[in-house]
């Protein structure tokens, strides 16, 4: 079965009414036969929150003890996902950066990913499962948990699809594609159905905060196709590739 990288984010899953809507359209998807691997952020705001707590601790809390509190936030949201999947029958199984084989530099805070030992989610999807993975983390070679900084989860999507060989990753925001202006500057701003990677790389150059722009990279070196649309419509996105 050809196989689909999706990726939710925090603002999409931020109320468990949300994930229930979430786990409906994965639903969907999977009914249009596709294996499925669904990356998630953490729930809304909620990773700000946790870094307001570690500095009502510490104005200065250690690195590591961050990265053990801020992945916890994915870990959150991708078990209720994987709880709502399976309330509908669907079987599903969540796993965390470090169970999904995301193997990182020691960076704490910034870390690169270095390889993916994408086993463990070859075999649930071989028996049927959709594969939950907590975005924006993983583990190092000295087994200690890392995550990739802000907005990382983009980059754990990417970097899943390319080590599973997936058709392509979609993206569902709270944005609904790219658009030719900033359509709250311009109103007759128009949606783009397709796109070139360098395109999106200068917008977020430029500040617009779509994509993190190491996802954009990595999937522009392995000619990975992006799509990004909303969660909170069925509007046709935008699909993000190297010929448009
Ligand atoms: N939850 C993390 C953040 O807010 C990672 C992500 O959302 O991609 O930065
Ligand atoms: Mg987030």
């Amino acid at each position: 079965m050809s196989l689909i990288v999706q990726k939710y984010g925090g603002k999409s899953l931020a109320t468990t009414e949300l994930i229930r809507d979430v786990a409906q359209r994965i639903v969907e998807r999977r009914k249009e036969g596709f294996d499925l691997v669904v990356v998630v952020s953490a729930m809304g705001d909620s990773t700000n929150r946790l870094l307001a707590l570690a500095h009502e601790i510490s104005p200065h809390p250690s690195q590591r003890e961050l990265d053990m509190l801020l992945s916890a936030g994915e870990r959150i949201s991708m078990s209720l996902l994987s709880m709502a999947l399976n309330e509908m029958g669907q079987a599903s199984i969540s796993f965390t950066g470090s169970q999904s084989g995301i193997v990182t530099d020691s960076a704490h805070n910034n870390a690169k990913i270095l390889e993916i030992r994408a086993d463990r989610i070859r075999k649930e999807l071989e028996s049927g499962r959709i594969v939950i993975v907590a975005g924006f983390q993983g583990v190092s070679l000295d087994r200690e948990i890392t995550t990739l900084g802000r907005g990382g989860s983009d980059v754990t999507a990417v970097a899943l699809a390319v080590a599973l060989g997936a058709l392509r990753c979609e993206f569902y925001k709270d944005v609904d594609g790219i658009y030719t202006e900033d359509p709250k500057v311009n109103s007759s701003a128009k949606k783009m159905e397709s796109c070139h990677y360098e395109e999106v790389m200068t917008l977020v150059k430029k500040g617009a905060k779509v994509f993190h722009p190491t996802a954009i990279e990595l999937a522009q070196k392995h000619s990975i196709p992006l799509y990004l649309s909303s969660s909170f419509d069925s509007e046709p996105g935008t699909t993000i590739k190297s010929h448009v």
